[in-house]
């Protein structure tokens, strides 16, 4: 039997084994919990026992020098969440993309606001390039990180332009609005295993069609192309619960 497992640090509230369980019934798929100090010994003594593994915090970024070789997405954004053999990919702006798609949310020409500049934030940032959107700002708790991210503010007042999306690519709970907000603007919560409402009164994404799509993305990097992937979204989701 395969085995495939999700690197994180914690790791124990991954849904990742239940989504695996559904969209594989023969892959033995494990959380396994990797402090940061054991991340390099963690890769070279176990590679070639899995056809792979989902990365998570903290390890995205820093398991990009422990591999061979990155896909192009991968490299562009700086952060892995999916290994095959010895080479790092980037499923999570996929997520991104599917989900604002199912849910009509078009964002060309449209500017975004990105609350994080982690591994996760990174992945928004492309994906909201890759639709089109016109300014990217990006605010984070530690001023200093994420400076390439896009446009740095210290404060969400200074987006001087109004929003159409507001991302939130952290753990917090809450997150001040900004000033300027168009009037069918939306929210994006990364994180799906809480049930805090970051953006107050803005009708928000939910992160768990983020994961389920990454999940969807890496089986098809794992083991080839998936037919009706909507389907087995849908699917995914009515059998797994938080
Ligand atoms: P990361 O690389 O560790 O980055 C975490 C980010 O969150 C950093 O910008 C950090 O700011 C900020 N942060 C942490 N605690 C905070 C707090 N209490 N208040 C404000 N900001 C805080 O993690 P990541 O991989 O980017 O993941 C970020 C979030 O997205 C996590 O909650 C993760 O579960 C979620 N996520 C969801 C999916 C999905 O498929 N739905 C995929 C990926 C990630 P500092 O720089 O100041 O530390």
């Amino acid at each position: 039997m395969d085995r495939a497992a999700v690197i994180g640090f914690p790791v124990e509230h991954s849904l990742s084994p239940k989504i695996f369980a559904v969209i594989a019934e023969c892959l033995f798929y494990e959380k396994i919990s990797v402090p940061p100090e054991k991340l390099q010994s963690f890769v070279e003594a176990n590679q070639g026992n899995y056809v792979g593994w989902n990365v998570t915090v903290p390890h995205k970024e820093a398991i990009i020098p422990l591999l061979s070789e990155l896909s192009l997405e991968a490299e562009e954004i700086g952060a892995v969440n999916v290994v095959h053999g010895t080479k790092g990919y980037n499923t999570d702006y996929l997520g991104v993309i599917e989900t604002l798609r199912e849910h009509e949310v078009d964002i060309r020409r449209k500017n975004v606001l990105i609350y994080g500049a982690g591994g996760a934030a990174r992945a928004v940032r492309y994906a909201c390039s890759k639709l089109g959107a016109a300014k990217i700002y990006v605010y984070n708790r530690t001023p200093g990180r994420g400076m390439d991210l896009g446009i740095r503010i210290d404060c969400v007042d200074q987006a001087e332009d109004a929003i159409s999306l507001l991302v939130s690519a952290t753990p917090a709970a809450v997150h001040p609005l900004p000033k300027y907000l168009t009037e069918n603007a939306k929210g994006f919560n990364l994180l799906y295993y809480s049930e805090a409402d970051p953006f107050a009164g803005i009708s928000t994404l939910k992160g768990l069609d983020m994961l389920v799509w990454q999940a969807i993305y890496t089986f098809e990097i794992w083991f080839g192309p998936l037919k009706n992937k909507q389907e087995l979204k849908r699917g995914i989701l009515s059998k797994i619960s938080i």
